[in-house]
């Protein structure tokens, strides 16, 4: 007997199940690369397997199976259709190329591979809007709301250490909705210009960090001058890296034939390492390598705070990480490193990433596949990045 299967669109739940009470259906179904319990359907409404159902809908599955066996690996589920892409490479939005331009490409570096290591840079400033890994936060936050009552008209607000806030000033805009940023003083000119050109009202502070500035963004938005984004809080910040920029390193590891043995990246919100951390130590075992950038204790590196500053995800979720203090000076050096041989411009939070890796490497080693999601480009970051060439 085989097992039935219906799209997971053409279904409607009964009820919604929050991230949280379907972490444990998400970790089971990635562990075992497979489901093995049916979605019980009724005239279309899902009655039973709704954890199922939502583990399957939020990582982004086309089909859930609901007869027969109830059986079925997560390919036959349609689970790596997001990657389908677009014939020709051809979109008819700036939204549609974010999402069928995934995933965002990889590029094996020679800078820091060697011997039987091979370390790939994955480049999140493919990303059209912001030209970084902050366009997939903003859009699904953007489509959460536009599913729970719409976007257009209203201004949707929150605070950004810059790349945030030109993704959500991006999307916004084209659903004809207004963004209102908030930027703490260290913010970069991009956060502050390219806002403005896409209709954003910018608000510049002189508070030195962007999660200092919530008390202020959540009383402002409280009074009703805004609907919050609330990219450090909103569980659809992490969901949208669950189901991109971790699947798509798995989806790309298989195709490559990669022997995938660690993740490394830096830490904002934490809402793509988190997610990527828990979906790899789901997926591959316990054991499996994230390797962890934050800044020591006195130097700010944009876009990267230290973990103890507070983040959601990261220690409500995220368990069994290495965590690696990084200095401005590090950060800058791997920058070099990789401009030198590979000829790539990386951001210094992507810098970070790779001087986190280059510790863990002589504190333990690893060998096969590393992959480095590198959050953005250096392009934006030319005053600091000058200062480390003279
Ligand atoms: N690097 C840069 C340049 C960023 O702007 C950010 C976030 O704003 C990050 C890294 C960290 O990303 P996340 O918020 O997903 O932890």
């Amino acid at each position: 007997m085989s097992t039935l299967m219906e799209p997971i669109d053409s279904m409607k739940p009964s009820r919604e199940l929050s991230l949280w009470e379907t972490l444990d259906y998400i970790a089971k179904v990635l562990r075992e690369g497979a489901v093995e319990e049916c979605v019980e359907v009724d005239g279309g409404v899902v009655r039973g397997g709704l954890g199922v159902y939502w583990a399957l809908r939020r990582l982004g599955a086309r089909y859930a199976p609901t007869g027969g066996e109830c059986r079925a690996p997560l390919e036959e589920l349609g689970y790596y259709h997001d990657f389908a892409g677009a014939p020709g490479r051809v979109y008819s939005s700036g939204v549609d190329l974010l999402v069928r331009g995934l995933p965002t490409p990889m590029v094996m570096l020679r800078s820091y591979s060697r011997g039987g290591l091979r370390v790939w840079a994955k480049l999140e400033w493919f990303n059209p809007f912001s030209l970084s890994v902050k366009d997939k936060a903003a859009y699904y936050i953007v489509e959460g709301l536009r599913a729970s009552g719409g976007v257009g008209g209203r201004v949707l607000g929150d605070a950004s250490s810059s790349n945030f806030g030109v993704a959500l000033a991006g999307v916004s805009a084209y659903y004809g909705a207004r963004a209102k940023v908030y930027l703490p003083a260290n913010a970069e000119d991009f956060g502050r210009i390219i806002p403005r050109l896409m209709g954003a009202s910018v608000v510049e502070t002189d508070v030195e960090s962007t999660v200092r500035l919530l008390p202020r963004v959540i009383r402002d938005s409280s009074r009703g001058e805004f609907v919050h984004a609330n990219q450090f809080m909103n569980d659809r910040n992490f969901e949208a890296h669950l189901r991109y920029t971790a699947k798509e390193i798995d989806y790309q590891a298989r195709v490559a034939g990669l022997k995938l043995s660690g993740v490394a990246g830096s830490i904002g919100t934490s809402g793509h390492m988190a997610a990527v951390n828990f979906y790899f130590k789901s997926r591959m075992g316990p054991g499996f390598p994230v390797i962890l950038a934050q800044p020591t204790g006195e130097e700010s590196i944009p876009g990267i705070r230290r973990a103890e500053t507070g983040m959601i995800w990261l220690s409500l979720i995220a368990q069994g990480y290495s965590l690696y203090d990084v200095s401005l000076e590090e950060s800058l050096e791997a920058v070099m490193r990789v401009a030198r041989v590979d000829g790539l411009a990386v951001s210094p939070s992507g810098g970070a990433a790779l001087a986190a890796l280059e510790r863990h490497l002589e504190e333990q080693g690893i060998e096969g596949d590393v992959v480095v999601v590198v959050p953005d480009t250096g392009f934006k970051y030319l005053a600091l990045i000058s200062k480390a060439l003279k």
